[in-house]
Protein backbone atom coordinates (compact mmCIF):
# COMPACT_ATOMS: atom_id res chain seq x y z
CA UNK A 1 0.00 0.00 0.00
CA UNK A 2 1.03 3.65 -0.03
CA UNK A 3 1.73 5.30 2.68
CA UNK A 4 2.02 8.83 1.16
CA UNK A 5 -0.18 8.92 -1.72
CA UNK A 6 -3.69 9.33 -0.80
CA UNK A 7 -5.29 10.27 -4.84
CA UNK A 8 -2.92 9.29 -7.76
CA UNK A 9 -3.25 12.24 -9.78
CA UNK A 10 0.23 11.85 -12.00
CA UNK A 11 2.72 9.17 -11.97
CA UNK A 12 6.66 10.05 -12.79
CA UNK A 13 9.05 7.63 -14.21
CA UNK A 14 12.55 7.75 -13.89
CA UNK A 15 13.40 6.95 -17.68
CA UNK A 16 16.82 6.69 -16.96
CA UNK A 17 16.37 3.98 -14.82
CA UNK A 18 14.78 1.89 -18.07
CA UNK A 19 17.66 1.78 -20.04
CA UNK A 20 17.84 -1.01 -22.37
CA UNK A 21 13.81 -1.68 -21.91
CA UNK A 22 12.30 0.51 -24.28
CA UNK A 23 9.09 -1.75 -24.99
CA UNK A 24 8.82 -2.41 -21.21
CA UNK A 25 8.81 0.98 -20.22
CA UNK A 26 6.02 2.09 -23.42
CA UNK A 27 4.01 -0.34 -21.79
CA UNK A 28 4.08 1.19 -18.45
CA UNK A 29 3.28 4.18 -19.23
CA UNK A 30 0.67 3.06 -21.36
CA UNK A 31 -0.32 1.45 -18.20
CA UNK A 32 -0.01 4.61 -16.21
CA UNK A 33 -2.02 6.56 -18.73
CA UNK A 34 -5.24 5.31 -18.07
CA UNK A 35 -4.82 6.23 -14.48
CA UNK A 36 -3.85 9.98 -14.45
CA UNK A 37 -0.89 12.21 -15.95
CA UNK A 38 1.99 10.69 -16.89
CA UNK A 39 5.15 13.09 -16.31
CA UNK A 40 8.65 11.67 -17.63
CA UNK A 41 11.79 12.38 -15.96
CA UNK A 42 14.86 12.27 -16.77
CA UNK A 43 18.68 14.40 -15.48
CA UNK A 44 19.52 13.88 -18.92
CA UNK A 45 18.05 14.29 -22.65
CA UNK A 46 18.58 10.90 -23.60
CA UNK A 47 16.38 8.33 -22.08
CA UNK A 48 14.89 5.57 -24.15
CA UNK A 49 13.04 5.65 -27.28
CA UNK A 50 9.53 6.64 -26.91
CA UNK A 51 6.78 5.14 -28.88
CA UNK A 52 3.79 5.88 -27.32
CA UNK A 53 4.41 9.08 -25.27
CA UNK A 54 0.86 10.27 -26.87
CA UNK A 55 -0.44 11.82 -23.15
CA UNK A 56 2.93 11.85 -21.93
CA UNK A 57 4.99 15.47 -20.95
CA UNK A 58 8.80 14.82 -21.24
CA UNK A 59 10.48 16.52 -18.77
CA UNK A 60 14.18 17.24 -19.46
CA UNK A 61 15.69 20.82 -19.84
CA UNK A 62 18.52 21.24 -21.79
CA UNK A 63 20.20 23.31 -19.58
CA UNK A 64 23.75 22.06 -20.82
CA UNK A 65 24.26 20.92 -17.23
CA UNK A 66 23.72 17.52 -15.54
CA UNK A 67 21.51 18.26 -12.51
CA UNK A 68 21.19 16.17 -9.19
CA UNK A 69 18.17 13.83 -9.69
CA UNK A 70 16.90 15.02 -6.98
CA UNK A 71 16.68 18.65 -7.98
CA UNK A 72 15.34 17.48 -10.77
CA UNK A 73 12.29 15.76 -8.96
CA UNK A 74 11.73 18.98 -6.45
CA UNK A 75 11.81 21.23 -10.01
CA UNK A 76 8.96 19.07 -11.28
CA UNK A 77 6.65 19.35 -8.03
CA UNK A 78 7.52 23.14 -7.90
CA UNK A 79 7.09 24.23 -11.26
CA UNK A 80 3.98 21.83 -11.95
CA UNK A 81 3.09 22.53 -8.76
CA UNK A 82 2.11 19.06 -7.74
CA UNK A 83 1.42 17.44 -4.54
CA UNK A 84 3.53 15.08 -3.66
CA UNK A 85 0.65 12.98 -1.84
CA UNK A 86 -1.19 12.59 -5.35
CA UNK A 87 1.66 10.84 -6.86
CA UNK A 88 3.65 7.72 -7.57
CA UNK A 89 7.54 7.73 -8.76
CA UNK A 90 7.92 4.17 -10.60
CA UNK A 91 11.86 3.63 -10.98
CA UNK A 92 13.73 0.25 -12.00
CA UNK A 93 16.57 0.59 -9.88
CA UNK A 94 17.39 1.46 -6.05
CA UNK A 95 19.65 4.87 -6.81
CA UNK A 96 16.64 7.31 -7.17
CA UNK A 97 14.36 5.84 -4.56
CA UNK A 98 16.24 7.99 -1.36
CA UNK A 99 14.96 11.99 -3.55
CA UNK A 100 11.87 10.33 -3.99
CA UNK A 101 11.02 9.29 -0.47
CA UNK A 102 12.30 12.27 0.95
CA UNK A 103 9.24 14.62 -1.57
CA UNK A 104 7.26 12.45 -0.23
CA UNK A 105 6.02 10.60 -3.26
CA UNK A 106 4.65 6.65 -3.21
CA UNK A 107 7.12 4.69 -5.09
CA UNK A 108 6.63 1.48 -6.81
CA UNK A 109 10.69 -0.16 -8.62
CA UNK A 110 9.26 -2.81 -11.55
CA UNK A 111 10.48 -6.19 -10.93
CA UNK A 112 12.11 -8.24 -14.05
CA UNK A 113 13.82 -10.67 -12.10
CA UNK A 114 17.15 -10.22 -13.42
CA UNK A 115 18.37 -8.51 -10.54
CA UNK A 116 20.74 -9.44 -8.56
CA UNK A 117 20.74 -10.25 -5.07
CA UNK A 118 22.82 -7.51 -4.24
CA UNK A 119 20.22 -5.15 -5.65
CA UNK A 120 17.31 -6.81 -4.50
CA UNK A 121 18.71 -6.08 -0.85
CA UNK A 122 19.44 -2.30 -2.21
CA UNK A 123 16.22 -1.74 -3.30
CA UNK A 124 15.20 -3.00 0.35
CA UNK A 125 17.25 -0.83 2.06
CA UNK A 126 15.30 2.08 0.05
CA UNK A 127 11.44 0.92 1.57
CA UNK A 128 9.70 1.25 -2.15
CA UNK A 129 6.08 0.84 -0.99
CA UNK A 130 5.64 -2.12 -3.74
CA UNK A 131 8.24 -3.74 -5.73
CA UNK A 132 6.46 -5.96 -8.23
CA UNK A 133 6.10 -7.18 -12.19
CA UNK A 134 5.07 -4.63 -14.41
CA UNK A 135 2.06 -7.08 -15.00
CA UNK A 136 1.17 -6.03 -11.69
CA UNK A 137 1.39 -2.67 -11.98
CA UNK A 138 -2.87 -1.60 -12.58
CA UNK A 139 -4.10 -3.47 -9.92
CA UNK A 140 -1.66 -2.23 -7.43
CA UNK A 141 -2.32 1.60 -8.82
CA UNK A 142 -5.87 0.91 -8.80
CA UNK A 143 -6.06 -0.80 -5.18
CA UNK A 144 -6.73 -4.21 -5.63
CA UNK A 145 -3.37 -5.38 -5.17
CA UNK A 146 -2.21 -3.80 -1.48
CA UNK A 147 1.47 -4.72 -1.04
CA UNK A 148 2.88 -6.31 2.35
CA UNK A 149 0.55 -8.40 3.70
CA UNK A 150 1.68 -7.73 7.22
CA UNK A 151 0.79 -3.87 6.50
CA UNK A 152 -2.90 -4.58 5.54
CA UNK A 153 -3.73 -7.11 8.74
CA UNK A 154 -2.17 -4.23 10.75
CA UNK A 155 -3.71 -0.85 8.80
CA UNK A 156 -7.21 0.71 10.35
CA UNK A 157 -9.53 0.76 7.66
CA UNK A 158 -9.10 5.04 7.27
CA UNK A 159 -5.17 4.59 6.42
CA UNK A 160 -6.39 3.73 3.11
CA UNK A 161 -6.58 5.34 -0.17
CA UNK A 162 -9.04 3.47 -1.47
CA UNK A 163 -11.92 2.26 0.36
CA UNK A 164 -10.16 -1.05 2.44
CA UNK A 165 -10.69 -4.02 -0.36
CA UNK A 166 -12.88 -6.55 1.31
CA UNK A 167 -11.03 -9.53 -1.19
CA UNK A 168 -7.85 -8.19 -1.47
CA UNK A 169 -4.27 -9.65 -3.09
CA UNK A 170 -1.45 -9.13 -0.86
CA UNK A 171 1.75 -9.98 -0.81
CA UNK A 172 5.21 -10.68 1.50
CA UNK A 173 8.69 -10.55 0.38
CA UNK A 174 11.69 -12.82 -0.11
CA UNK A 175 14.40 -10.73 0.84
CA UNK A 176 17.92 -12.40 -0.33
CA UNK A 177 19.85 -13.72 3.08
CA UNK A 178 23.26 -12.71 1.71
CA UNK A 179 24.98 -14.79 4.57
CA UNK A 180 22.51 -17.92 4.07
CA UNK A 181 21.96 -17.49 0.62
CA UNK A 182 19.21 -20.99 0.79
CA UNK A 183 17.63 -19.27 3.63
CA UNK A 184 16.18 -15.79 2.27
CA UNK A 185 13.44 -14.59 4.66
CA UNK A 186 9.87 -14.35 3.93
CA UNK A 187 8.81 -10.40 5.48
CA UNK A 188 5.40 -9.71 6.45
CA UNK A 189 5.87 -5.54 5.87
CA UNK A 190 8.32 -2.90 6.34
CA UNK A 191 8.86 -1.02 9.91
CA UNK A 192 9.51 2.41 10.32
CA UNK A 193 11.63 4.26 13.17
CA UNK A 194 10.31 7.50 14.84
CA UNK A 195 13.00 9.37 12.61
CA UNK A 196 11.29 8.57 9.35
CA UNK A 197 8.17 11.10 8.53
CA UNK A 198 6.32 7.59 7.43
CA UNK A 199 6.06 6.34 10.46
CA UNK A 200 3.20 8.68 11.61
CA UNK A 201 1.08 6.50 8.64
CA UNK A 202 2.62 3.23 9.33
CA UNK A 203 -0.15 1.02 11.37
CA UNK A 204 2.29 -1.52 11.48
CA UNK A 205 5.42 0.26 12.82
CA UNK A 206 2.95 1.73 15.20
CA UNK A 207 2.05 -1.75 16.56
CA UNK A 208 5.46 -2.90 16.63
CA UNK A 209 6.50 -0.21 19.39
CA UNK A 210 3.54 -1.04 21.10
CA UNK A 211 4.18 -4.57 21.04
CA UNK A 212 7.37 -3.88 23.13
CA UNK A 213 5.57 -3.16 26.68
CA UNK A 214 1.90 -4.60 25.40
CA UNK A 215 2.90 -7.55 23.52
CA UNK A 216 -0.90 -9.53 24.20
CA UNK A 217 -2.30 -6.62 23.08
CA UNK A 218 -0.81 -7.30 19.48
CA UNK A 219 -0.56 -11.37 19.85
CA UNK A 220 -3.79 -11.63 17.60
CA UNK A 221 -3.36 -9.19 14.81
CA UNK A 222 0.70 -10.20 14.85
CA UNK A 223 -0.54 -14.17 15.04
CA UNK A 224 -2.49 -13.62 12.16
CA UNK A 225 0.28 -11.34 10.12
CA UNK A 226 2.94 -14.36 10.44
CA UNK A 227 0.18 -17.32 10.20
CA UNK A 228 -0.94 -16.04 6.34
CA UNK A 229 2.42 -15.09 5.41
CA UNK A 230 3.70 -18.91 6.80
CA UNK A 231 0.56 -19.82 5.06
CA UNK A 232 1.71 -18.02 1.25
CA UNK A 233 5.23 -18.29 1.53
CA UNK A 234 5.61 -21.97 2.48
CA UNK A 235 2.70 -23.40 0.76
CA UNK A 236 2.30 -25.17 3.92
CA UNK A 237 5.13 -27.27 2.97
CA UNK A 238 6.77 -27.44 6.10
CA UNK A 239 6.98 -30.03 9.77
CA UNK A 240 7.46 -27.33 12.47
CA UNK A 241 7.51 -23.86 13.49
CA UNK A 242 9.52 -22.71 15.67
CA UNK A 243 10.95 -19.34 16.79
CA UNK A 244 14.16 -16.75 17.55
CA UNK A 245 14.24 -17.58 21.20
CA UNK A 246 14.13 -14.71 24.18
CA UNK A 247 17.42 -14.44 25.70
CA UNK A 248 17.21 -16.23 29.59
CA UNK A 249 16.75 -12.79 31.19
CA UNK A 250 13.79 -11.42 29.15
CA UNK A 251 10.75 -12.27 31.29
CA UNK A 252 7.96 -12.23 27.98
CA UNK A 253 8.76 -14.85 25.19
CA UNK A 254 6.42 -12.45 22.86
CA UNK A 255 7.14 -14.78 19.58
CA UNK A 256 5.62 -17.77 21.60
CA UNK A 257 2.74 -15.33 22.26
CA UNK A 258 2.15 -15.04 18.57
CA UNK A 259 2.51 -18.29 17.85
CA UNK A 260 -0.35 -19.30 20.46
CA UNK A 261 -2.37 -16.67 19.13
CA UNK A 262 -2.07 -19.12 15.62
CA UNK A 263 -3.83 -21.88 17.38
CA UNK A 264 -6.83 -20.26 17.93
CA UNK A 265 -7.41 -18.48 14.15
CA UNK A 266 -9.73 -19.86 12.34
CA UNK A 267 -7.18 -20.62 9.09
CA UNK A 268 -5.07 -22.52 11.08
CA UNK A 269 -8.10 -25.60 11.35
CA UNK A 270 -9.19 -24.86 7.91
CA UNK A 271 -5.56 -25.37 6.71
CA UNK A 272 -5.13 -28.46 8.07
CA UNK A 273 -2.27 -27.29 10.43
CA UNK A 274 -1.70 -29.70 14.11
CA UNK A 275 -0.87 -27.97 17.04
CA UNK A 276 1.70 -30.33 17.48
CA UNK A 277 3.92 -28.67 14.33
CA UNK A 278 4.33 -25.51 17.34
CA UNK A 279 7.46 -26.02 18.54
CA UNK A 280 8.54 -22.75 20.39
CA UNK A 281 11.47 -25.54 22.30
CA UNK A 282 13.04 -26.54 19.18
CA UNK A 283 15.20 -23.44 19.99
CA UNK A 284 16.85 -22.55 22.99
CA UNK A 285 18.87 -19.09 24.10
CA UNK A 286 21.38 -20.54 27.02
CA UNK A 287 23.83 -17.70 27.76
CA UNK A 288 22.75 -13.60 28.20
CA UNK A 289 24.22 -11.39 25.36
CA UNK A 290 23.78 -7.59 25.62
CA UNK A 291 21.84 -5.52 23.39
CA UNK A 292 22.74 -5.56 19.81
CA UNK A 293 21.77 -1.87 19.23
CA UNK A 294 23.88 0.09 17.30
CA UNK A 295 26.35 -2.73 16.42
CA UNK A 296 27.97 -3.89 12.89
CA UNK A 297 27.05 -7.13 11.72
CA UNK A 298 30.43 -8.73 12.58
CA UNK A 299 30.25 -7.09 15.84
CA UNK A 300 26.90 -8.58 16.68
CA UNK A 301 27.99 -12.30 15.05
CA UNK A 302 30.76 -12.20 17.98
CA UNK A 303 28.23 -11.00 20.56
CA UNK A 304 25.35 -13.45 19.99
CA UNK A 305 27.96 -17.07 19.10
CA UNK A 306 26.81 -20.00 20.06
CA UNK A 307 24.20 -18.53 22.59
CA UNK A 308 21.43 -20.70 21.31
CA UNK A 309 21.27 -24.75 21.53
CA UNK A 310 18.62 -26.64 19.58
CA UNK A 311 16.39 -29.59 20.30
CA UNK A 312 17.37 -33.25 18.54
CA UNK A 313 14.00 -33.48 16.70
CA UNK A 314 15.14 -30.76 14.07
CA UNK A 315 17.19 -33.56 12.54
CA UNK A 316 15.74 -34.00 9.06
CA UNK A 317 12.88 -31.33 9.46
CA UNK A 318 11.97 -28.53 7.45
CA UNK A 319 11.31 -25.70 9.62
CA UNK A 320 9.64 -22.31 9.72
CA UNK A 321 11.83 -19.85 12.01
CA UNK A 322 9.67 -16.77 13.13
CA UNK A 323 11.31 -13.63 13.93
CA UNK A 324 9.98 -10.32 14.84
CA UNK A 325 11.56 -7.18 13.58
CA UNK A 326 14.67 -7.90 10.95
CA UNK A 327 17.60 -5.52 10.98
CA UNK A 328 21.08 -6.80 9.80
CA UNK A 329 19.86 -10.50 10.37
CA UNK A 330 22.70 -11.49 12.75
CA UNK A 331 20.41 -13.24 15.24
CA UNK A 332 18.51 -14.62 12.46
CA UNK A 333 21.84 -16.23 11.34
CA UNK A 334 22.95 -17.34 14.41
CA UNK A 335 19.99 -19.57 14.76
CA UNK A 336 19.98 -20.60 11.37
CA UNK A 337 23.42 -21.75 11.96
CA UNK A 338 22.48 -23.65 15.28
CA UNK A 339 19.78 -25.64 13.73
CA UNK A 340 21.84 -26.56 10.68
CA UNK A 341 24.28 -28.35 12.87
CA UNK A 342 21.54 -30.54 14.72
CA UNK A 343 20.80 -31.46 10.92
CA UNK A 344 18.00 -29.72 10.24
CA UNK A 345 17.13 -30.17 6.49
CA UNK A 346 15.61 -26.71 5.60
CA UNK A 347 14.65 -23.45 6.99
CA UNK A 348 12.57 -21.11 6.33
CA UNK A 349 12.90 -17.85 8.14
CA UNK A 350 9.81 -15.78 8.34
CA UNK A 351 9.54 -12.37 9.69
CA UNK A 352 7.17 -9.79 10.85
CA UNK A 353 8.85 -6.45 9.33
CA UNK A 354 12.07 -5.34 8.03
CA UNK A 355 14.39 -2.83 9.19
CA UNK A 356 17.53 -2.39 7.19
CA UNK A 357 19.99 0.50 8.67
CA UNK A 358 19.85 2.69 6.10
CA UNK A 359 16.42 3.75 6.52
CA UNK A 360 17.71 5.45 10.02
CA UNK A 361 18.67 8.52 8.07
CA UNK A 362 16.27 8.81 6.07
CA UNK A 363 14.56 11.96 7.52
CA UNK A 364 18.01 13.93 8.74
CA UNK A 365 19.10 13.57 4.56
CA UNK A 366 17.11 15.79 3.72
CA UNK A 367 18.78 19.92 3.51
CA UNK A 368 18.40 21.65 6.27
CA UNK A 369 17.78 25.07 4.69
CA UNK A 370 15.95 26.41 7.52
CA UNK A 371 16.37 25.95 11.23
CA UNK A 372 12.71 26.13 13.76
CA UNK A 373 12.14 28.97 15.92
CA UNK A 374 13.71 26.85 18.93
CA UNK A 375 16.95 26.10 16.88
CA UNK A 376 16.57 22.63 15.71
CA UNK A 377 16.50 21.41 12.82
CA UNK A 378 13.17 20.92 10.56
CA UNK A 379 12.60 17.31 9.40
CA UNK A 380 9.68 16.27 6.80
CA UNK A 381 6.76 15.11 8.75
CA UNK A 382 3.20 13.66 7.95
CA UNK A 383 0.22 14.61 8.92
CA UNK A 384 -2.09 11.26 10.97
CA UNK A 385 -5.39 12.63 9.27
CA UNK A 386 -5.04 12.56 5.70
CA UNK A 387 -0.88 12.16 5.61
CA UNK A 388 -0.42 15.98 4.23
CA UNK A 389 3.24 16.41 4.13
CA UNK A 390 5.05 19.29 5.93
CA UNK A 391 8.01 20.31 7.37
CA UNK A 392 7.97 20.43 11.45
CA UNK A 393 10.84 20.63 13.89
CA UNK A 394 12.72 17.52 15.30
CA UNK A 395 12.23 18.81 18.77
CA UNK A 396 8.19 18.60 18.06
CA UNK A 397 7.82 16.69 20.98
CA UNK A 398 9.30 18.67 23.62
CA UNK A 399 5.93 20.86 24.85
CA UNK A 400 7.88 23.06 26.82
CA UNK A 401 9.22 25.10 23.56
CA UNK A 402 7.49 27.17 20.90
CA UNK A 403 7.57 25.35 17.32
CA UNK A 404 7.41 26.54 13.69
CA UNK A 405 5.96 24.21 10.82
CA UNK A 406 6.43 25.25 7.05
CA UNK A 407 4.57 23.82 3.95
CA UNK A 408 5.98 21.20 1.82
CA UNK A 409 5.76 23.55 -1.62
CA UNK A 410 7.15 25.96 0.36
CA UNK A 411 10.25 24.27 1.60
CA UNK A 412 10.79 22.78 -1.79
CA UNK A 413 10.96 25.74 -3.06
CA UNK A 414 13.52 26.84 -0.87
CA UNK A 415 15.45 23.75 -1.21
CA UNK A 416 15.69 24.19 -4.54
CA UNK A 417 16.95 27.93 -3.76
CA UNK A 418 20.33 26.66 -1.93
CA UNK A 419 20.94 23.83 -4.02
CA UNK A 420 20.80 25.50 -7.34
CA UNK A 421 21.33 29.23 -6.55
CA UNK A 422 22.68 30.04 -10.15
CA UNK A 423 18.98 28.88 -11.58
CA UNK A 424 16.44 29.26 -8.66
CA UNK A 425 15.82 32.97 -8.68
CA UNK A 426 14.89 34.36 -5.02
CA UNK A 427 11.93 36.49 -4.94
CA UNK A 428 10.95 39.05 -2.45
CA UNK A 429 8.74 37.11 -0.94
CA UNK A 430 10.65 33.64 -0.41
CA UNK A 431 13.47 36.16 0.71
CA UNK A 432 10.99 37.47 2.86
CA UNK A 433 9.76 34.35 4.43
CA UNK A 434 13.61 33.57 5.30
CA UNK A 435 13.89 36.47 7.07
CA UNK A 436 11.44 34.82 9.63
CA UNK A 437 14.04 32.21 10.71
ZN1 LIG B 1 11.33 23.61 17.36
Amino acid sequence: MFLTTREIKFVVIDLESFQERENEVNAIIETCSRLGKVLLVSSQLAGPALQSSGTAIHYAKNTGEQWLFANVLRRVLSELELKPTSGVFITNSHENLKPAHELMLGTIVTRFDDESDQEVVNIFQQFPDFFIRPSKLYECLTGEFVGFAGEYYAAPPGIFIFKKPEKPTYSFSRVPNLKNPDCPIAVAGRYFDMSDARYFLHALSARIINSKNNPERQAKCFGNILLRTIRISTKNDFDYITRVPPKPSQKVDRLKMYMDAFADHPLFAREDYDKKQLRPDLLACEKEYHSLKHYSYADRLKVIEGVFSAHNDVKGKRIVLLDDVQTTGATLNEAIKTLKEKGAAQIYPVALAYHPYAVQTLALAVPHHVSCKCGKKMVPRCKIDGGEPFYGCSDGFNKDKKHSTITFSESVKTQLSVLEPSVMKQDEEVDAWNAQF
